[in-house]
């Protein structure tokens, strides 16, 4: 069944268990609402333990019978997955734009193409697994990858299928069968994945889902002792939380959390040619994606020049209507996150900062009066100490600090809890390579950002996470490495 977006009557997002679309045992609904507008846009069932119970009970069920395939099989599968995900690119672009208030330009280009690509990839990366063997003076070893069992993948909301996706096809292509629990506030392609997991005949159970929220619906399917395996994408302090309720009963655990990166310009950087990709790792997504650079560390010399051009390549970003091509800025996830957002622009002042642009509400029509709205943001003059250069606010928000030399942009840089990400800009490779050797981070780009061939590792270091995802990092974590060792005849 085809999903009408933006129409006017509500849609009733159920929970998918054992293959079938089913309410909540409770009845009870989390309304959803578009975050451009403020209008409701669909209702999903708040789900409580006894949902996490009857999908861990399907999902477990299709365990036996899943995990017997052959790799091949399964890669066949995610390829199969794939393909009707493609068919339904437009109606994936159209529903993360309606659901996350990004503009639709991003919502394709990046999300219902990574969507497709990362069950093309990981259907690739599985047919070329290979049992690794180790032979020994009088025996041989070899090394075998086997399911999990049933796992959780938990996701947020700024990249909802993008997310998922990157989570389920290396979970079920490993064999294990999964329950998914999407952000409560984008269920929307959560939603289309099961239809198309349905549509293309996967068997029943092997991909199950549940909506609600993370106290209800999250935190008991992190602790029901038959599920194995916890994948974690979101905030820090919810990883903490989540972290803790995994580890009670030893389940394997991946967190992908918050960051606090760093953008460092070296005096050497050709500022016109770089402007429009540091203003992009800047605010992509209205700021909410966990890799933008919200420190934008400049070196002394070139301090002045960079902050009027790339205010001025700010100022030329246009706001508004998520559905136009030309929008490079939509809404805010959520009433909440604005005031989270605002906040911060008010402790900016407090703090002593300089606002250079935005902070205020765009003027963009009577339609968008009750989406959550905030021009981006560029703040001046704060120390790289004070609270809005150090915490995460995963908004329009950027603060400029300069710097005077390699080592003390690595100091002002490491100077943070969070360890996700960061990038550099500078004419000499080798200068930026030294200094990213010693960014305490997962992921350092040098004059590209968000760069990604999923082939390698992706997460963070300190509160920014626990593991990697990504190629053989994901192959490896959503598998038990069993090592059988045969002696010589
Ligand atoms: P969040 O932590 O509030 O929620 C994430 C998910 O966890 C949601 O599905 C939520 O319902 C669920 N949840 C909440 N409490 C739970 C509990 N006790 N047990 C189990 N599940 C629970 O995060 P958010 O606001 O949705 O997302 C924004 C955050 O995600 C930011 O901090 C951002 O940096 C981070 N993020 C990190 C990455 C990464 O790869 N490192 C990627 C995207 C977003």
């Amino acid at each position: 069944m085809e999903m009408k977006v933006g129409c006017d009557q509500l849609i009733d997002i159920l929970n998918h268990i054992g293959g079938k679309e089913v309410q909540g045992i409770d009845e009870n609904w989390i309304l959803n609402y578009a975050p451009s507008t403020g209008k409701v846009i669909s209702r999903i069932p708040k789900s409580s333990y006894q949902d996490v119970e009857n999908a861990v009970k399907a999902a477990k069920n299709a365990s036996e019978g899943w995990a017997k395939l052959s790799k091949d099989e399964r890669a066949d599968w995610l390829d199969k997955i794939a393909d009707c995900l493609e068919s339904r690119f437009d109606e994936i672009a159209s529903l993360e734009s309606l659901d996350t208030g990004k503009p639709i330009r991003i919502s394709r280009a990046v999300d219902a193409t990574r969507s497709v690509t990362n069950f093309r990839f990981y259907a690739q990366q599985i047919r070329e697994l290979k049992i690794e063997h180790f032979r020994m003076e009088n025996a041989t070893n070899h090394v075998i990858k086997r399911p999990v069992g049933v796992g959780a993948l938990i996701t947020p909301w700024n990249l909802p299928l993008y997310l998922l996706s990157w989570k389920v096809a290396p979970a079920i292509g490993m064999g294990n069968t999964v329950i998914c629990k999407p952000s409560e506030l984008t269920p929307m392609t959560a939603n289309l994945l099961m239809q198309v997991i349905k549509d293309a005949g996967l068997p029943d159970g092997v991909v199950n889902l549940i909506h609600g929220t993370g106290i209800e619906a999250g935190s008991p399917l992190v602790s029901h002792p038959d599920v194995r395996f916890v994948s974690f994408t979101g905030g820090t302090e919810t990883g903490s939380v989540v972290g803790r309720d995994a580890a009670a009963s030893f389940k394997k655990i991946s967190l992908e959390l918050g960051g606090k990166n760093a953008t460092i310009v070296l005096d050497d950087c050709d500022i016109d040619r770089h402007i429009d990709s540091i203003v992009r790792a800047s605010f992509l997504n209205q700021g909410q994606v966990c890799l933008c650079g919200s420190r934008i560390l400049i070196q002394e010399a070139i301090y002045e020049i960079f902050k009027t051009k790339f205010v001025d390549s700010v100022n030329r970003l246009k706001i508004g209507d998520p559905s136009d091509e030309n929008t490079d800025l939509g809404s805010l996830i959520s009433p909440q996150h604005l005031e989270k957002v605002t906040s911060y622009v008010n402790l900016a002042i407090e703090e002593g900062g300089t606002i250079l642009t935005g902070g205020i509400s765009p003027e963009i029509g009577a339609e968008f009066e009750g989406g959550n709205w905030i021009t981006p943001t560029v703040v001046d003059g704060l120390s790289p100490d004070s609270r809005c250069s150090t915490e995460e606010i995963f908004g329009p928000l950027v603060t400029l600090h300069p710097f005077k030399n390699d080592e003390d942009a690595i100091r002002i840089s490491n100077g943070t809890r969070y360890g996700l990400a960061g990038s550099i800009w500078t004419n000499d490779s080798s200068r930026g390579e030294n200094i990213a050797k010693q960014m305490d981070t997962g992921m350092v780009w040098i004059n590209t950002w968000l760069h990604r061939d999923l082939r390698v590792p992706f997460g963070g270091v300190k509160d920014s996470g626990l593991g990697r995802e990504g190629g053989k990092w994901s192959l490896g974590f959503y598998s038990e490495a069993t090592n059988i060792c045969i002696m010589d005849e």
